[in-house]
This record gives C-alpha cells, sequence and structure tokens, in this order.
C-alpha cells in the first residue's frame, strides 16, 4: 500500500515533535511491512532531526541577528540550503524541478493515479489516532485524504522546471560556505553523526517494537537507552 519510499518522504518532513508514537504504529491496522517502514521513517527523522538541529539552529540564530527577520524563516532556508547541497554532493543532482521527484521519491502511496490516489483506511486511522492524542480532537478520514492530496500537489509543483531555476539560481559558492561547508558550518560532520545515531535508534526501536511483551518496561528500556530529547533543540554533539 504505501511505496517503499515512505523513509525518505517521512525524513523530509519539517522540525518539531514527531507526529507519530511507536505504539500507535504497532496498534494500527496497517501491514507488517508497512509498519516496519513508517517505524523506520519515524526514527530516521528523529535521527535527523537530534544531529543536525544544532547546525541548523545555529545558523539561524546567527542569520536572525545579522539580516533581521524571524528564526524560523531563516531555519527552513538553512534546512533548504541543506536538502540542495546534500543532494548535489551525494546524487550529483538537486532533487527538486526533477519529473523523478514526483514520480518517485514523494510518493506517499502505492495507488499511481495521477490526481485522486487513494489511501487505504489504516492510514489514515493512524493519523486520525495520532491527531486525537496531540490535538484532542480527530478530523475526519476525508480530511486527511485531502492532506495526503495536498502533499501530492505540492510535490507536483516542487517537481516543475521552475522550482529548477531557483534551485540552480541560488546554489552560489557564498551559500555553500554559509550553510553547508564553511568556517563553523561542517554539515558533513553532522550528517555522519546522524547515520551513526540511526543506526543505534533502529536497532533499539525495532528491538521495543518487537518484543512480545511491549509493555511499560519495555518502553522505559527504550526510553533510557534511546535518550531521545528536545527534537526542535537538541543540544550540540561533543567534538
Ligand atoms: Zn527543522
Amino acid at each position: 500500500m504505501l511505496s517503499d519510499d515512505i523513509c525518505k518522504v517521512w525524513q523530509s518532513q519539517g522540525a518539531g515533535p514527531s507526529p507519530l508514537t511507536i505504539e500507535e504504529i504497532r496498534a494500527s491496522e496497517l501491514g507488517a511491512w508497512e509498519k516496519r517502514a513508517l517505524l523506520l521513517g519515524l526514527l530516521s527523522h528523529i535521527a535527523l532531526d537530534l544531529e543536525l538541529h544544532p547546525l541548523v539552529n545555529a545558523c539561524a540564530e546567527r542569520d536572525a541577528r545579522l539580516r533581521g527577520g524571524a528564526e524560523s524563516h531563516h531555519h527552513y532556508l538553512a534546512e533548504k540550503y541543506h536538502s540542495l547541497f546534500f543532494h548535489l554532493d551525494r546524487f550529483g543532482e538537486d532533487i527538486v524541478g526533477r519529473p523523478r521527484f514526483f514520480r518517485e521519491d514523494a510518493r506517499l502511496l502505492a495507488d499511481r493515479s495521477f490526481f485522486l490516489p487513494r489511501a487505504p483506511r489504516p492510514l489514515l486511522d493512524l493519523f486520525r489516532a495520532s491527531l486525537r492524542r496531540t490535538h484532542g480532537a480527530a478530523p475526519s478520514r476525508l480530511q486527511v485524504a485531502g492532506w495526503i492530496r495536498n502533499f501530492h500537489q505540492l510535490a507536483f509543483l516542487i517537481a516543475l522546471p521552475f522550482a529548477a531555476r531557483n534551485s540552480t539560481r541560488t546554489r552560489t559558492a557564498e551559500n555553500r560556505r554559509r550553510y553547508y561547508d564553511g568556517p563553523g558550518v561542517l554539515f558533513a560532520s553532522h550528517y555522519a553523526r546522524a547515520e551513526k545515531r540511526l543506526k543505534a535508534l533502529a536497532h533499539l526501536g525495532l528491538e521495543y517494537f518487537e518484543s512480545p511483551r511491549f509493555d511499560e518496561a519495555q518502553r522505559k528500556r527504550f526510553d533510557e537507552r534511546a535518550g531521545i530529547e528536545d527534537l526542535a533543540r537538541p543540544a550540540a554533539a561533543e567534538g
């Protein structure tokens, strides 16, 4: 039902506390494989937030001070440039402005229809359950399906040639130094830490997720060993 690119899409979501919990994923009626995909996607988002937000926050604080404007605006800009230069360095091309982004990378659902892909009911219910917990009320299935459709439309816009023009225009040496690889700014070392962190979290998360007991004691054990703190403002790692 879900495409195997779900993890990548999950990673590209914004900052802030995770909207999903391991318990909710386990309790959902999705298939075993899909639950695992969601779990690993969730953990990779967490690992990236924990290890990259210290760099993103440092850039955003610096730019709000030097250039004015809201820190949140500079936060998104820093993440935009991280994504741009990371994809250029690792894959030789940016994802922005590529039809592939819409056709493959950003696909959330197995249904390949262009305008109205159908989301499976257990997936809609999983999101509703998590929103009920975080906001006290659950939207209808129709509403959640609408949000997924909006995401597909956004992905479509990002895949268009005009987005590629912006991407090409802004990949300057100055921006690379400012956000990605310059004095006091070393994206690669943060990213390497995120990969290491994900390895550890995936191991602990799967162990907890698949434990036959899956109770409070197991949860505590996971929390203690995973050490997941504030995702938006994590402490910078030493060294
Ligand atoms: Zn962020």
